[in-house]
């Protein structure tokens, strides 16, 4: 049975609502997020104001929500040139992937985050990443979260559970777990304080967040996000 959980935390909406579904069924609940260099410190903030808006509005959840740890990850800026740590405009490359693409940066952070929960016994580790909207990164599939769950729990000999509770669910679904979970209050939560703009706007207030409303991540969650509010009533 497991009772502990480490949630690989950005402070946007997919992990946000990863958090909430973690504190609705473990006793303990840990955060991690990493410090890569990110091109907007936005997200960094954006972490701490969610888990003080969940600390003050869920007292359901608030005993259980652990240290939050926050690791320095600037090396991933020497060995990548990615539009999410420099400063160049975000675009397709010809491999089909988008140039936020750090290549295994996923495999990285499972196995930080692993080798934290081995130190302060977490037994499950929760990410939201998903293959439904599929961006292209193959360290976020199905099945390279199965081999890392395998690779982490022979390499450091102890029983890791990598759970991906929106692996197989699109961002329309995503809002209405979080709906699930946290009820209209979550759902407000996310859309004022959680962060998925990959240019760091913070100025332009949409119904679904703040965001500039034109890059990939918005796209996906404005899109996400009218599907959700058009979806019938009683849902
Ligand atoms: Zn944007």
């Amino acid at each position: 049975m497991h009772t502990t959980a480490l949630v690989l935390f950005s402070g946007g909406q997919d992990s946000t609502t990863c958090l909430a579904q973690a504190l609705s069924k473990y006793e303990r609940v840990e955060t991690v997020g990493f410090d890569y260099g990110q091109r907007h410190s936005v997200e960094l903030q954006a972490r701490l104001v969610v888990l003080r808006e969940i600390r003050s509005q869920f007292p359901q959840w608030a005993h259980k929500l652990g240290e939050d740890h926050l690791l320095d990850l600037a090396v991933l800026g020497q060995v990548s040139e990615s539009s999410l740590t420099r400063d160049t405009a975000f675009r397709m490359e010809s491999s089909g992937l988008p140039n936020t693409f750090v290549p295994g940066r996923n495999l990285l952070f499972l196995t930080l985050a692993a080798a934290l929960a081995y130190r302060r016994d977490l037994q499950v580790l929760v990410t939201g990443v998903c293959e439904t909207d599929f961006s292209g990164y193959p360290d976020c599939r199905d099945d390279t979260m199965k081999a890392m769950q395998l690779a982490l729990s022979l390499g450091m000999d102890k029983r890791f559970l990598i759970e991906t509770p929106l692996m197989w669910i699109d961002k329309a679904a995503t809002w209405a777990l979080a709906e699930a979970l946290g009820g209209r209050p979550l759902v407000q939560l996310i859309i004022e304080h959680t962060h998925t703009c990959y240019l760091g706007d913070r100025t332009h207030r949409h119904a679904w967040g703040y965001g500039c409303g034109q890059c990939p991540a918005c796209e996906l969650r404005l899109r996400g996000y009218a599907a959700y509010a058009a979806a019938p009533a009683g849902r």
